[in-house]
């Protein structure tokens, strides 16, 4: 925290006077009282507010200054947008295919020019009365393009002339008459000036907000309060007053988080469950006997954490992260021995089919004959035939299978556990926090939970996302592997070299390997779903170089001479789920040579076999996206070897970037490479907060010590404090974070 408390005294501006003659209201009144059924409506249906909170936690998304233009970055076409300018000429023109006429209107952002065009029925001559050169407003509406140009079409617009206007006759638009307008994010209807109207009203009204953030922990950061802050985000005077609220929400929205997920945790501890401990000479004594080679360290002592979890009456709530291949599904498995020990089962959770089946496979492998055929793995999934299904289901329901496993069909109400003990759940990114759930009703007490990761989660991903579960990772890879050589082909220094890719490739084919080709697109015009999302956009390079494609790869390489006669095939996201099955499982029989694949190729997919990738375009993949695709070689005993071909120049980003993957196995490094890297909107995309609700000013990227720090303080509140009784702001401030990820939650559904 660098603000500091002195400079932001009370100083109160003139919204902080209620307006006598209405009802008081607080955060939870709900909007239809506060502005009436109309207005509640429209607020609900554009953003699904329902509460004076929710309105007042739609914090600005930046903020205009009257007296200065500023360009506009970028237009993207789609975009809602707001922004001040002033307008430089307006024409009307007649339409020529069909009666009526249009309105163009030059403005100037600073910047840039774009033309705003209203279509109308009949003569739009008071339009052009308000719109008059010279006049400076905000305009706001859609970005499309038309004929190379940006342009907004039909926007609504506000000059600041009319609003002087209004100013005049309600007191107010005056009061509200400050330097800097707050922009909003806005949809066509609700625009970035209605939005600030309403809040100025509720702001009128409101009063003091309580403060979730507890006085001591305020004056150590030196934040503002809680109605001051709320105040000066929605209506500052100057910069230094919107900043400071900014770092005052940002903190508030760790700390009520943070206490969520402590709470969350210490709640999930104190239910009761049934130790499940190991018993001598049984199920997990014979597995480790038999066991072909001996635990790492890192191994080891996630094996420890876990045994120690499940030997308490209280349910484990953990998290186990380790890189494909680091060994995750031994130390799962020896914590699914000690509950069948204990007379009990575990159900595995896969995201897809696939990867169940695999999972089946390699669990079936390790166990050996003997213990198999006594824990009956079974699958248990929706594809299966009707007889199989049932056979599964009964073997479940009767406890004779001590391990099931299976896809989200799991969940399903017709599977029923005789003694479910323990949860593994198999990448976590899938599934949600209320699936978790589902499962965890199925046993009669509550079961243990163990979650598997392959990829690695940055520090501070790991408090925020997954800020209930305990954390176990495996960082070093088992003795003996081979590795991965991993190699940048710079086609824009050497553009010869593109041949020998090809000729290097026939050669891991020719030792009797398989190889992948991972293209960014699956066509000349289709890009393939998330192939682009994580990449920087391509500024450094040249955009005529089309992108390599699936399509145009595998028909140039089966043309290639030193190819001819292996199987070369396709697999993209356009492909039915039943094709890719397909595909997939004739590459991991061998009876595929060369799989030219977008990025679908399943994660955790394990064909030992497989020794070689050629990754093109490959700046147009985000940091982890590579480390990920590279893992899918080098799994057997083979060494692995990534040929990671770009166009990028020397010394741009991507270049340095594609250098750093190729330099370091390491995937914790490169994960919080890639955090650090990731453009600020990207960040968490879609990724929501451990408590499942959105984030607002917290970036994990940068607010990695500030998380930290938080985490320590609500660990002290909430052990002395479960119930946080002492805490009437914070306990609701987390009721309502909870509510809005459960209307999040059911808005998806
Ligand atoms: P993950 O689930 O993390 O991808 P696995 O548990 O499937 O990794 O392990 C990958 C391969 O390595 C398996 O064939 C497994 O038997 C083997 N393996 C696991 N741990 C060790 C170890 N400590 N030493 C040697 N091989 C190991
Ligand atoms: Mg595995």
């Amino acid at each position: 925290m660098t603000g500091s408390s002195a400079a932001h005294g009370p100083e109160f501006d003139g919204l902080a006077l209620p307006a006598p003659e209405l009802q008081p209201i607080t955060l939870d009144t709900p909007l239809k009282k506060a502005l009436g059924a109309a207005k509640a409506s429209a607020l609900g249906k554009a953003f699904g507010f329902q509460t004076v909170s929710d309105l007042l936690s739609h914090y600005p998304r930046d903020y205009a200054d009257r007296d200065v233009l500023r360009p506009l970055a970028q237009l993207t076409p789609g975009a809602n947008i707001t922004v001040i300018a002033d307008i430089v000429s307006a024409r009307e023109k007649r339409m020529s295919s069909r009666p009526g006429t249009i309105v163009e209107v030059v403005i100037s952002d600073g910047g840039g020019e774009f033309i705003l065009t209203f279509f109308g029925k009949s003569s739009q001559q008071w339009r052009l009365d308000k719109l008059r050169p010279g006049l400076r407003g905000s305009f706001s509406g859609k970005v499309s393009a038309y004929q190379g140009q940006s342009q907004l079409a039909n926007p609504s617009y506000k000059t600041f002339e009319s609003e002087e206007e209004e100013a005049r006759d309600d007191p107010a638009v005056r009061l509200r008459h400050k330097p800097l307008i707050p922009i909003y994010a806005a949809t066509a209807s609700e625009t970035s000036w209605n939005l600030q109207t309403l809040i100025d009203q509720v702001l009128q009204r409101v009063g003091t907000l309580p403060d979730p953030v507890p006085q001591d922990l305020r004056v150590e950061h030196g934040l503002l309060d809680h109605t001051q802050a709320i105040r000066w985000i929605h209506s500052p005077d100057k910069k230094e007053q919107w900043m400071a609220a900014q770092e005052t929400l940002r903190f508030t929205e760790a700390w009520v988080l943070q206490c969520a997920l402590m709470q969350r945790h210490s709640i999930a501890r104190e239910r009761r469950t049934r130790p499940r401990v190991p018993t001598p000479g049984g199920y997990l004594e014979r597995f480790d006997a038999a066991l072909p080679f001996v635990l790492t360290v890192d191994q080891e002592i996630c094996a420890v954490e876990i045994a120690t979890d499940m030997a308490r009456s209280g349910p484990m709530n953990r998290l186990l992260q380790g890189e494909v291949g680091s060994g995750k599904t031994v130390v799962a498995l020896r914590a699914m021995l000690a509950v069948a020990d204990s007379g009990g089962q575990t159900a595995l959770l896969a995201p897809t089919e696939v990867l169940a089946a695999q999972h089946l496979r390699s669990i079936t492998t390790l166990l050996g004959p003997d213990l198999a055929a006594e824990l009956m793995p079974a699958l248990l999934t929706g594809k299966l035939p009707v007889a199989q299904k049932r056979k599964a289901l009964l073997r479940t329901v009767s406890g004779q299978s001590r391990i099931v496993i299976g896809t989200h069909a799991l969940l399903s109400d017709t599977v029923t556990f005789f003694d479910l003990g323990l949860i593994v759940i198999d990448e976590q990114h899938r599934f949600g926090v209320d699936q978790r759930e589902t499962l965890r009703l199925k046993g009669a007490e509550p079961p243990h939970v163990l979650v598997m990761t392959a990829t690695p989660i940055p520090r501070t991903i790991a408090m925020t996302v997954f800020g209930d579960l305990d954390v176990s990772t495996i960082r070093m890879l088992p003795a003996g592997r081979r590795g991965i050589t991993s190699i940048v082909v710079p086609l824009a220094d050497h553009p010869t070299w593109f041949q020998r890719i090809w000729t290097k490739l026939a050669e891991e084919l020719a030792l009797g390997r398989q190889a992948f080709v991972v293209c960014p697109a699956i066509s000349p015009a289709e890009i393939e779903d998330g192939a682009d999302a994580e990449a920087p956009p391509p500024s450094d390079d040249d955009p005529k170089i089309p992108l390599a494609n699936v399509e145009t790869v595998l028909e140039r390489l089966r043309g290639f001479a030193p190819l001819a006669g292996y199987r070369l095939d396709a697999l993209h996201g356009r492909m039915t789920s039943d094709e890719k099955d397909r595909i997939m499982r004739s590459f991991a029989a061998g009876e595929i040579d060369v799989l030219v694949a977008t990025t679908v190729i399943e994660v955790g997919v394990d064909v030992p076999n497989a020794s070689a990738m050629v990754v093109l375009d490959a700046d147009r993949f985000g940091v982890s996206q590579l480390h990920q695709l590279r893992g899918r070689v080098g799994r057997g005993g083979v060494p692995g070897l990534c040929l990671l071909v770009t166009n990028s120049r020397p010394g741009s980003p991507s270049r340095q970037r594609i250098g750093d993957v190729a330099a370091t196995l390491d995937g914790f490094v490169l994960a919080e490479l890639d955090l650090a890297l990731r453009r600020e909107g990207n960040v968490l995309g879609d990724l929501q907060s451990g408590d499942g609700s959105k984030l607002r000013f917290l970036r994990v990227a940068v607010d990695g010590d500030m998380i930290a720090d938080v985490r320590r303080a609500a660990y002290h509140l909430v052990t002395g404090d479960p119930g946080i009784r002492t805490n009437a702001a914070l306990r609701d401030a987390i009721t309502r974070r909870l509510n809005e990820s459960e209307r999040s939650w059911l808005n998806k559904g």
